[in-house]
């Protein structure tokens, strides 16, 4: 497809699940070898300034046993840890095919990636750099949907793209309801009062007071980041 972008500058939320591709846990390299194609083809086909914003749980489920027995706040920052993991990761992917990045993290980890400082950030940015945010907000009792939604708003992005299983956002879980409505556009406020799983509500309601839209597209789809960039592939989208 040869359309243009809607977004100039969006910031790209990936789940931790979506790197185990077909595995349980851990990350699958050949999924995050096809993301980074994906983001790559944003960046230079597209021209969009990209952020990205990496979960933690396909490598914080394997330590959620040891966690159960944890203070919330001690579990969330291995959790958080994890987040950075996965950042290192996708990074070493996109630089494996040319792409110049930096790793952000909200908790300081100055041998491995930059401190978050946010002028910084949009700096990197506007060099054309794929920034991606790592250890979330920082905070425990937050979820990495809530940071994606703090870093777009930090970062002036116009649109928050949310990676996801299925096509789009749903009445009821498509997978267990063959009867689930399909919704191609929706309000935050039908979001919040529909109770959607989309994004946790702390996510929404920052985006909403920021007026950002949310894209909910399919990450496990080749194509699924360009074709929610031009709005030609499958999606939702969530404004006002
Ligand atoms: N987390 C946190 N604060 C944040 C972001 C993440 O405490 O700002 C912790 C939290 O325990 C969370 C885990 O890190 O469960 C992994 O993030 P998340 O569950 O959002 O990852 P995803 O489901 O997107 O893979």
């Amino acid at each position: 497809s040869s359309s243009e972008s809607r977004f100039k500058r969006a910031l790209l939320k990936i789940s931790g699940e979506a790197l185990m591709g077909p595995a349980q846990y851990g990350i699958d390299h050949a999924t995050v070898r096809r993301i980074a194609e994906e983001v790559k083809e944003a960046r230079l086909r597209l021209g969009v300034e990209l952020c990205l914003v990496i979960g933690g749980g396909n490598i914080f489920r394997g330590v959620s046993q040891a966690a159960s027995g944890m203070e919330r706040a001690s579990a969330d920052y291995m959790g958080m840890l994890a987040t950075v993991m996965n950042a290192l990761a996708v990074q070493n992917a996109l630089e494996a095919i040319g792409l110049y990045t930096r790793v952000l993290s909200a908790i300081e980890m100055t041998a491995i990636c930059e401190p978050y400082i946010r002028r910084r950030a949009i700096r990197h940015m506007e060099k054309g750099r794929i920034v991606i945010f790592a250890a979330g907000t920082g905070n425990p009792f937050f979820t990495t949907d809530t940071a994606a939604a703090l870093r777009a708003a930090e970062m002036g992005c116009d649109a928050l793209l949310k990676g996801t299983q299925v096509d789009g956002v749903y009445s009821a879980d498509p997978k267990k309801n063959p009867d689930a409505e399909r919704f191609d556009r929706l309000s935050y406020h039908e979001v919040m009062v529909r109770d959607l799983k989309v994004m946790d509500q702390t996510a929404v309601t920052l985006t909403r007071e920021n007026r950002i839209p949310i894209v909910v597209f399919p990450i496990g789809e080749r194509g699924g980041i360009v074709g929610a960039l031009t709005g030609e592939g499958p999606h939702t989208i969530i404004c006002d």
